[in-house]
Formats: C-alpha cells, structure tokens, sequence
C-alpha cells in the first residue's frame, strides 16, 4: 500500500521538483561544510606551526644569550610548564642527539638525515608531521638553526588538534541529515505553492466537465507562467462557449424562423391536396415547392456561414486581392438590376488596392451591402459606391438615395432575420446584413451606418489596413 502511494507520487511533477531541490540543496551544503571543515583544519595547523616557530626563535635568543647550557635548560623547563605533550631534541651540524627533553619514547623518532644541510640550504625552519606507528596521534615538527652548528627540533603531539577535527566532523557530518530533511520540506512547499495554479486549472476542468461552463480560473498575482496559462485557459473557455452560444443560437433560430416557411410548404401540398387535383396543380404546386426550399436551403446556409464566421472556425483562404477590381466587378454584376429599375449607379476608386484577405468573404460583403442599396432604393435614384484608404484604415462606401431606415431600426438591422417594416414587400431574409457585420468583424473592422428615412442611407465598411 505505502510502496504504491510512494510509486504514483514519484510520478508527480511535485515529488520530482522536489527531489532535485532536496538533492541539489543537500550537495551544495556538503560542499559548502567540507570547504569549511578544509578551512579550519588549515587554520589549526597555521596555529600548531605558529607556535612552534615561536619556540625556535625563543631558543634562539637563549642560544645567544647563555650558550647550549642554557638552552639544555630552558628546554626542560618547556617541557614541564607546557599542558601539551612537547618535546625538544638538540642537534649537532652531523645529526648527533646532543640533548632530548619529553616523553622517552618519542625520541625512538629519527630526526631527519642531512637536516643541517636542508636547513642551510633553506635558510628556514623546517616543518613536518610524523606518524610513528607506536603512537595513536601524529606529531607536528620543526627543526631550526639556533646556532651557527646547533640545530633543535620541537615536536608537539597533535592529539588535541585531531580531537578537536573530529569533533567538528560528526557535528558536521549530523548536520547532513537535517539539512536534508528541511530542504525536501522547503522544496515540498516550494512545488506545492508553484504548482497551486496548475492544481486550480485542473479542478476548474472537472468542474466544467460536469456542467459547470462558467467556471474560470482566478487570475491573480501568481508567477508569469502559471497566469499565462490560466489565461490562455480562460481565452481557451470563452472561445468554447462562444461557439456552444453560436450553435445554440442555430438550433434556436432553425426552430424559429425555419418553422414558417416549413409551414407554407406544408399548406401548398395541404391546399392542392383538397382542391381540384389537375395537372397543372400539381406542377404549380411543386414549383412552388421547389421554391420555398431554395430559400429554406439559402437561409440554412447563410445562417451556418454567419456563425461559423462568428466563431471562427471557417477555413479562410488568405490572398492578396485588389478590392478596386472586386468591388467594380461587384459594381458591374448589380448594373443590370440598377438599369432596370432606372437606379444612376456611379464609383470613385483609386487605381488599385490590395487587401490580404479571403475573396469569396469580400465578395459577399460588398454584394450584400450593393444588392441592398440598389434593393432599397426607388426607381429613378442613385447609388455611390467609393473606395479610400488612410494608414490605419480603408473606408468603402455605399451611398444611396433610397428609402432610409428609421432611428429605431438602425440599432436592429445587424440582427438575424430583422427586417424594417417598410422592406418586407421586397425579397430579402434578413441574413445579409448580419453575415457582412459578420465577416468585417473576422477582420477587424467594422459596419456604420447613417441614416435619414425617405432621403437615403449611407453604409460604410471600415477595415484596418493590417
Ligand atoms: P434583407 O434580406 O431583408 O435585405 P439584410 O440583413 O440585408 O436583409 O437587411 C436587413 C434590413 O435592413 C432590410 O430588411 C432593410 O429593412 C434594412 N436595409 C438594409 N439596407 C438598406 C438600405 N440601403 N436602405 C434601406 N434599408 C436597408
């Protein structure tokens, strides 16, 4: 049981933070405790030797001051006033143990061959440690030239240094453990705390998987990453619920407003059924028929562009286009309709300007736009399309001197399937206007429009240039 909980928790980007933390930590301080410990054995010694060059140059000024006797002397003077265990041994230029005072048995210890020579040579005292397999502590020595052929060497035990060492060691070595134990805690924390914003991304998640679409991760003053996320997370929710509106929308609008046309199908077939059934009937029947469904089949598609333009999951085809030559081709698609109903159609473009965007979408904007002016406006009257383009903006613009639209109906044109009361006589679903605010939306841009009821309308379409 424990050695499963421990397996799943290895897998865990917390365990895994927190190992590395633990270890990096945990080596870092041995590091840093071995240098210290190096650090003060080296100290100690400088002291040891210290000292015992002190002691040569004290016997030095002796030598000079009474001779060899006096040394003799002194030396075993030292050796009973000292608390540490010391000896001196007094030599001749040829090695000669001339005297000895300390412990008997430490003069089993061999002074140095040709120490006079090395000394001369030198022109330093000599320093060296000594381990003699009688003894459980190593020696620290100094040989020196007292005199112009008398050499002394001092040796002190180093039994109270290494105790000391080793003290400073298990003390150093008991720290390891805690030290461990407090940086996985730290490091524990540390993942934890980091990791906090991942652990709310994710139990936002199950809360929208059961139902909750409005739930959001807070975004608060967390590190960059875990806020980058949680926002890219919430963009990433407010685009699902947008789309899940724009279906549900759909599915609302298709109950709705498909109803009625079905409904006058429905009431042909019923009418031809109980009337007279000749064959004329019947054909008058299926042609008419034939065309509530096309406008069923255009409003069905027109009302799966709009959202898919909405939502933007359309696969757009980017391409540089000349809006001049689209929009005149556009222009001279409605003249004939213009012509007919005696409408003056005129233009202002420059001589060409590219636009990066998807052509089908441009073309629709503009003849849905186009169709309506020329659409509203009585015969006899005119319509003005024109093209301009600042740095930030390009303004194309559609005059006419139709019928208006009223304040009121202004703030409604945009929605689906709204039409002003004056233009339900004219063909038309209402659809247009909203897939044109649609696709300059996708873009960036925008729709106004002014208006005076009986004098004309002007629509503009303004897109930014990038
Ligand atoms: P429709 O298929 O009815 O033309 P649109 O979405 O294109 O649908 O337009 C919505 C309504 O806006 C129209 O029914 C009409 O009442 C009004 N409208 C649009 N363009 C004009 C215009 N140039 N002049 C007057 N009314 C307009």
């Amino acid at each position: 049981m424990f050695l499963k909980r421990l397996s799943d928790l290895s897998g865990t980007l917390a365990f895994r933070l927190t190992a590395w933390y633990a270890l990096i930590f945990t080596v870092s301080s041995v590091l840093a405790l071995s240098v210290f410990y190096y650090k003060i054995s080296v100290i100690t010694q400088d002291d040891t030797d210290r000292e015992l060059a002190e002691e040569i140059k004290e016997f030095s000024s002796i030598m000079t001051d009474g001779g060899g006797d006096q040394v003799k002397k002194y030396m075993k003077v030292e050796v009973e006033s000292e608390d540490e265990d010391i000896f001196f041994r007094l030599l001749s230029e040829n090695g000669r143990v001339l005297a000895f005072e300390g412990e008997p048995s430490w003069n089993r210890i061999k002074p140095a061959a040709n120490i006079f020579n090395i000394l001369q040579n030198n022109k330093k005292n000599v320093l060296s440690t000594l381990a003699h397999p009688d003894f459980q502590y190593k020696i620290r020595t100094i040989y020196g030239l007292i005199g112009p052929a008398m050499i002394l060497q001092v040796g002190i035990s180093l039994e109270e240094n290494e105790e000391y060492l080793g003290i400073l060691r298990k003390l150093l070595l008991l720290l390891i453990f805690p030290l461990f134990l407090m940086s996985t805690v730290i490091g524990w924390l540390l993942a934890k705390n980091a990791l906090k914003g991942v652990e709310e991304v994710t139990l936002t998640a199950i809360d929208i998987t059961k139902g909750a679409y409005d739930k959001r991760v807070r975004v608060k003053n967390r590190l960059y990453e875990i806020n980058r996320l949680a926002e890219t997370f919430n963009s990433m929710l407010n685009r699902i619920q947008s789309l899940i509106k724009g279906m549900k929308e759909i599915t609302d609008n298709i109950a709705h407003d498909l109803r009625s046309p079905l409904a006058r199908i429905r009431g042909i077939a019923e009418m031809t059924l109980v009337g007279k059934s000749s064959v004329s009937k019947y054909e008058e029947m299926a042609a008419n028929t034939i065309e509530e469904c096309d406008n069923l089949i255009d409003m069905i598609n027109t009302m799966l562009d709009i959202t898919e333009t909405e939502s933007g999951v359309l696969q757009n085809n980017y391409e540089k286009i000349d809006l001049v030559k689209l929009i005149q081709e556009a222009c001279e698609l409605f003249r004939p309709l213009a012509a007919e109903k005696n409408i003056h159609l005129t233009m202002n473009f420059p001589d060409t300007l590219e636009y990066e965007g998807d052509k089908r979408q441009f073309q629709r904007l503009i003849t849905n736009i186009l169709e309506n002016s020329i659409k509203y406006t009585e015969p006899a009257g005119s319509v003005f399309v024109s093209l301009e383009s600042d740095k930030q903006f390009i303004h194309i613009r559609f005059v006419d001197t139709g019928i208006g639209i009223s304040e009121a109906g202004i703030s409604k044109i945009f929605d689906r399937f709204y039409r002003c009361d004056r233009s339900r006589s004219a063909s038309g679903i209402g659809l247009g206007l909203s897939l044109a605010m649609a696709i300059a939306n996708s873009y960036g841009g925008d729709i106004h429009v002014k208006s005076v009821l009986n004098q004309g309308s002007e629509f503009q379409v303004i897109l930014p240039v990038s």
